[in-house]
């Protein structure tokens, strides 16, 4: 599904390429990356790069402590890859979302957000980051919000469009905290999205104005 026409910004592939970005952003990019050759092409410039400037820099040596702990840690990496059983993912789940899925989207423990709303939470960040998965049904809207951080979104299954425009599978979009979106699945399908937020929504709507002091996280 290499048709994303929306991607990371360079200085986030960058951080990405660097190891910097705490995971939960790392794995919007990569569930990015795994379809997108543009930008797999991107990472591997800056990732020459950055090889480039450790080749540079002088090493220091390596304590025999250090290394031997090294080499112990692979080992253990290593024997528990070799524990592993072959994975039964449906290979539309991207490779980095795995570890929190057995078998595909169906079989997740979906909580009803709103009538057209499920969600169900992958993980937490150690910064405080939510790192969850949205299925908004065929033609279903969220009602309209702002955020007290920054949101995440890749698109997995199917499209939908917001103030900003046709999203579709693989897109990946970041809204700040001064952008106010309501996104709308395309008629045609159910919509999954992976999604990190790092603050609570904030609704912004007439109704759900009175809601905000209730719900903590969601999109009623
Ligand atoms: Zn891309």
């Amino acid at each position: 599904m290499d048709k994303a026409t929306n991607h990371p910004y360079d200085e986030l592939l960058a951080a990405y390429s660097a190891g910097s970005l705490p995971l939960s952003q790392a794995l919007c990019v990569s569930a990015h990356l795994e379809n997108c050759k543009s930008c797999g092409q991107k990472l591997q410039r800056l990732n020459r790069v950055g090889s480039q400037l450790m080749q540079q820099l002088k090493p220091a040596r390596a304590s025999e402590q250090l290394k031997n702990r090294l080499l112990d840690s692979l080992d253990a990496l290593t024997d528990e890859a070799a524990e592993h059983e072959p994975t039964k993912v449906d290979p539309s789940v991207p490779r980095c979302l795995h570890q929190f899925i057995d078998s595909n989207y169906n079989d997740l423990a979906w909580k009803r957000v709103s009538a057209d709303i499920h969600s169900v939470e992958l993980c937490r960040d150690s910064n405080g980051a939510k790192v969850e998965l949205l299925k908004i049904k065929p033609g279903g809207s969220a009602t309209t919000h702002t955020h007290l951080g920054d949101e995440y979104t890749v698109i997995l299954e199917g499209s939908f469009s917001d103030e900003g425009g046709l999203y579709r599978q693989g897109d990946f979009m970041v809204r700040t905290d001064n952008d106010q979106h309501t996104p709308v699945a395309t008629q045609d399908r159910e919509c999954i999205c992976l999604a990190v937020t790092e603050g609570p929504i904030q609704f912004t709507g007439l109704v759900s104005r009175l809601l905000n002091p209730f719900i903590r996280r969601g999109y009623a």
